[in-house]
């Protein structure tokens, strides 16, 4: 039986070139020395990796020998932070490209991300829902490079919708992400119907191909510093190597998504989408956006600290190495400019982290205020108050002023009783009044500094509660979305000839990185950012 990456690379015609090379030297590897540097690049990629945790790429740095190990030979920001508070994936997307806070772009949530029943799938499984970019504001630095000429053109892709589409703001562009029908797709927001690579490439029938297949570790057990049977690990089940994909192609099409092969499969779906678009090949600023997904998936269900994790990251350092070497066949290396980062990073299995002492006392606990949201709703409804007046969800809470004020009641009352009971709740460390933590020492206080880029300034959002460090609102085996380090934490990186390699140590956000790029490419924000240009990064 062949291995996944194997199989994919072949399917691509790209084995020779690549995967079996290892690492091929091309002229980026003069641009990198600083040899040639064009006025504007012609291309830039921008790459965001999905739960990609700050310190990930050092941890495993010993086996990162391709795609990986080329991209930290150029700027790598290591002191980086997605810095706002729920460190989900729509928030931490919107961010990237748009150079704003989820305060700004209005992407708070997973939940305040992209699905939208108004617009359809133009192919797709049965239940799954449409998507549309309607609820991001503003602009990102597609638009930026539009305004400056409207030649300018982007494709985006990955495994999720909200990643394939939050890059990119709301310009109509070749956006596409993956249905577990197995085929690439897209809105009709964005087209009326899939353009005829895109149907070619679906009509391969690549995810199919892998039933039966298996995931199987790339060397030898011994190598992994990880134990692989982990009891906490996806819940105590299919915990080891060798991972088996469903005998079924169904099956296969969705398990696949858990697998190295998602991203294997969605790199080879940018570099047919940039032969057939023509992305990158004109005189302007293009862009090509690509989110690799397959290190959250197999993230929450095994943990970032189990030997699914490892093996994960050295599968798309293959992956990335394979990709960027056929990137540059394509298109000038002196003309392309490379960025990479996460949406987020992640928190260890609670259970794990008490295991091995890095949660103590109150931390590393799986919590929920239930209780507490029903008292108050009770206390409502005894007065004759709509329960609906007392919006909780998860982390915030809203109050309806008007309506309890005209039962008589004191809304502040109502919020500072379910703060004293909340507080009195294992594993919440804090309840804040939004109000409040806007006026806080942000330099001192990174929590109200994350939880103040969060929330948009005319929210109904009266409180944000977080919890200790490590625990969770979720009973998922693993994840992130606080506002802790582990969870804001990612790289951010830049490679290219207009970059000075180095690691850099300044605080920096992923809001910069639009900005910057905007100043590589020559073109101003058209609106107001949160970040700022990372000059010392940059060559004179
Ligand atoms: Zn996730």
């Amino acid at each position: 039986m062949i291995s996944h990456t194997t199989r994919a690379a072949l399917a691509a015609g790209l084995l020779a070139s690549s995967v079996a090379c290892g690492r091929v030297a091309s002229s980026a590897e003069a641009a990198e020395a600083g040899v040639q540097q064009p006025l504007a690049p012609r291309l830039i990629v921008f790459i965001t990796v999905d739960q990609l945790r700050g310190d990930m790429l050092d941890r495993y740095r010993g086996d990162l020998h391709l795609g990986f190990a080329r991209l930290m030979r150029g700027a790598m920001f290591v002191n980086a932070f997605q810095d706002h508070a729920i460190t989900e994936t729509a928030p931490g997307h919107a961010s990237t490209m748009s150079g704003r806070f989820p305060s700004s772009t209005g992407i708070t949530s997973n939940t305040a991300g992209v699905v939208d029943p108004a617009f359809h799938l133009l192919t797709g499984a049965r239940g799954e829902v449409g998507a549309s970019p309607l609820r991001f504001q503003g602009t990102t630095l597609t638009d930026w490079l539009s305004a400056k000429d409207s030649r300018s053109h982007a494709l985006s892709v990955s495994m999720k919708d909200r990643a394939a589409i939050l890059p990119i703001g709301r310009s109509k562009q070749d956006v596409y992400w993956y249905s577990v029908n197995g085929s690439f797709t897209t809105s009709n927001y964005y087209r009326d119907s899939l353009p005829a690579w895109v149907m070619a490439f679906n009509a391969r029938r690549i995810p199919a191909s892998y039933a039966g297949a298996e995931w199987r570790l790339s060397r030898d057990s011994a190598k992994y510093s990880e134990p692989d049977a982990v009891p906490y690990e996806n819940k105590g089940v299919n915990n080891v190597f060798p991972h088996l994909f469903p005998d079924d192609t169904a099956g296969a099409m969705s398990y696949l998504r858990a697998t190295p092969t998602m991203d294997s499969l969605t790199a080879l779906f940018a570099l047919e989408g940039l032969r057939q678009t023509g992305v990158g090949s004109g005189p302007q600023t293009d862009i090509l956006a690509v989110s690799f997904s397959a290190t959250d998936v197999i993230g929450h269900a095994y943990g970032p600290d189990s030997r699914e994790a490892h093996e994960n990251e050295i599968r798309l350092d293959q992956t990335l190495g394979w990709f960027l070497d056929s990137l540059y066949k394509l298109r000038d290396s002196n003309a392309v400019m490379v960025a990479l980062t996460g949406d987020h990073g992640m928190s260890p299995i609670p259970e794990l982290a008490r295991a091995r002492g890095e949660a103590t006392g109150d931390q590393g606990l799986r919590v929920n205020l239930w209780d507490q949201v029903d008292a108050v709703r009770a206390g409502l409804h005894a007065a004759g108050v709509d329960t609906t007046a007392f919006v909780y969800d998860v982390e915030t809470v809203a109050l309806d002023r008007a309506a309890v004020t005209r039962a008589h009641l004191k809304p502040d009352s109502i919020l500072d009783a379910f703060v004293r009971a909340a507080k009195q709740v294992r594993g919440i460390a804090r309840v804040d009044r939004i109000a409040q933590l806007r006026k806080a020492d942000f330099v001192h206080d990174p929590i109200a500094r994350r939880w103040s880029h969060q929330i948009p300034p005319d929210s109904p959002v009266d409180l944000v509660i977080t919890l200790t460090r490590y625990s969770y609102w979720s009973s998922i085996v693993a994840t992130h979305g606080s506002p802790y380090d582990q969870d804001a934490s990612v790289p951010v990186i830049f490679y290219g000839p207009w970059v000075k390699p180095g690691r850099y140590t300044t605080f920096t956000r992923v809001v910069d990185m639009g900005p910057t790029l905007a100043a590589i490419a020559g073109v101003k924000p058209t609106e107001r950012t949160d970040g700022v240009v990372l000059r010392e990064a940059l060559k004179p």
